[in-house]
Order: C-alpha cells, then structure tokens, then sequence
C-alpha cells in the first residue's frame, strides 16, 4: 500500500498514518518529522530549512523532493508506506510519480474551524513523534507524558494562531491543482475527517480495502 495524505494542518494525517503504521507494520514518512528532527539536530539541511518551517512556509521543492528520494530508497519501503504532508506541490507530485508508483491519494477533508481547534490542543511527542490532543481523544494518560515513552509532550513552534493562518494560506495556494491531479489519474479518495478519530479511522481502512489499494494483513491488533 503505496499511499499520500492529503489534507490542511489538524485534519489529522499525522494521527491515522500512526495508526496505520502500529497496525500494518509499513512505514510513516512525514517531511514536517523529518525537517524538525534536522532542526532540533541543527544539521546544515536544518539550518537551511529552519526560517521556512517556523514561519509557516514550504521548504523549496528541490530540498523536499530531494529528502523524499533519499528516504524512499531506503528498503523498509518496498511494500509499502504512508506520506504525510508531501507531495504539497503539483511538482513535488509530479516528482513522486517518477519515483515510485503510488496507489492513492486520500483528502481528509475538515472544515477550517476544526481543525484550528485541534491544533490549539496538539501536543506531541519529542522522542517517538506520537501526537496528543489536550482536548480531544488521543488525551495522554499522564498529565503532559508521553504513554510510550514517557517523555515531555511539546507543543509545535508552528501551532501559534498566527502560523496556523499563514500555514493554511500556504495550504490552499497548491491544493487545487493537487486534488486535480490525482482526480485526474482515478487515484483520489475523498474521506470526510470532521468526526472522531475513532469514527474516522475505520471509515478509512474500510474504504481503502473497497478500492484494493489495502490489501495488507495486520500485523497488531490495534484500534484506533
Ligand atoms: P495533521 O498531521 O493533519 O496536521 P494531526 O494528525 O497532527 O494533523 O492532528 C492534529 C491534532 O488534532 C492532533 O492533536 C490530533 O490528536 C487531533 N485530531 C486529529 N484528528 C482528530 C479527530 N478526528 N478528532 C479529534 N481530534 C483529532
Ligand atoms: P507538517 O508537519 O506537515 O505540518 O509540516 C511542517 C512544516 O514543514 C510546513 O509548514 C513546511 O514549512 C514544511 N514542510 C513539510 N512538508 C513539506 C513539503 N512537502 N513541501 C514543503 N514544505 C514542507
């Protein structure tokens, strides 16, 4: 299952391509993990990307484009993955298509307001990357801890109201000819993502199954 996600901040890709990837052992690669772990490291590529990300800004395509290459080379991919927040460009979509050959696109489609609220709350994890929500479900057990690890939940630099704004702005600038593109090819799925994760988690397996692009068998029983 070769897949990408597509949807604003808050529309909860990061959530169910946990999910998926706890369930069906395939591999979640999230360009946001990547570029705040490059930052966090202060790598050269971290600080080449640093005022792009904290402002709410793409990070240029070459730099993405090439993160993605290297990242699908590697061989924990071959049977499949989920893409979180890339391709967010027609062209980094275009160059996708010349690396791999993917399966579907899903839209998680969630009204504005949603999903500006369930950013206010969105904690996550700085060790494994698990995301929490201080007023919605998944809440972690502990005050402020990560269940896993234990660790110190953070909230994003990016979370602020006024790059939330920005970042939606930047959103709906590429989403068009996005959605067009993979509609174009009989690739997209369209998910409504307004309700609960546990409502919407099934939903989406079930639908991702009836268009055989799902064709794993779990490898925990997990529910969401
Ligand atoms: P994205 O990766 O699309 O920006 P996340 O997966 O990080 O979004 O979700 C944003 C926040 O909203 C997280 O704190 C997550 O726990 C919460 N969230 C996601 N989906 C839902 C939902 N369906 N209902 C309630 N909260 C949600
Ligand atoms: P995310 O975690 O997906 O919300 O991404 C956080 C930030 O990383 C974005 O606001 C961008 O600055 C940058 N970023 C993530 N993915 C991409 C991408 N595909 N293209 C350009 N910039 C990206």
């Amino acid at each position: 299952m070769k897949i990408v996600l597509i949807g604003p901040p808050g529309a909860g890709k990061g959530v169910y391509a946990q999910y998926f990837r706890d369930k069906y052992c395939i591999p979640h690669i999230s360009t946001g993990d990547i570029f705040r772990e490059e930052i966090a490291k202060n790598t050269e590529l971290g600080r080449r990307i640093r005022s792009y990300v904290e402002q709410g800004l793409l990070v240029p395509d070459e730099i993405t484009i090439d993160v993605i290459r290297k990242r699908l080379s590697q061989p924990d991919t071959v049977s499949g993955f989920i893409l979180d927040g890339f391709p967010r460009t027609l062209n980094q979509a275009k160059a996708l298509d010349e690396i791999t050959s993917i399966d579907a696109a899903v839209h998680l489609e969630v009204s504005e307001e949603i999903a500006i609220r369930r950013l206010s709350g969105r904690v996550i994890c700085p060790v494994c990357g698990r995301v929490y929500n201080l007023y919605y479900e998944p809440k972690p057990k502990i005050d402020e801890q990560c269940d896993y690890d234990g660790a110190k939940l953070v909230r994003r630099k990016d979370d602020e109201p006024e790059v939330i704004r920005q970042r939606y702005r930047v959103f709906y600038e590429t989403f068009t000819p996005i959605i067009n593109y993979y509609k174009d090819t009989n690739r997209l799925i369209e998910v409504n993502a307004d309700k609960p994760i546990k409502e919407v988690a099934p939903l989406l397996e079930r639908i991702l199954v009836e268009n055989k692009v799902l064709k794993l068998k779990p490898c925990r029983n997990i529910s969401p």
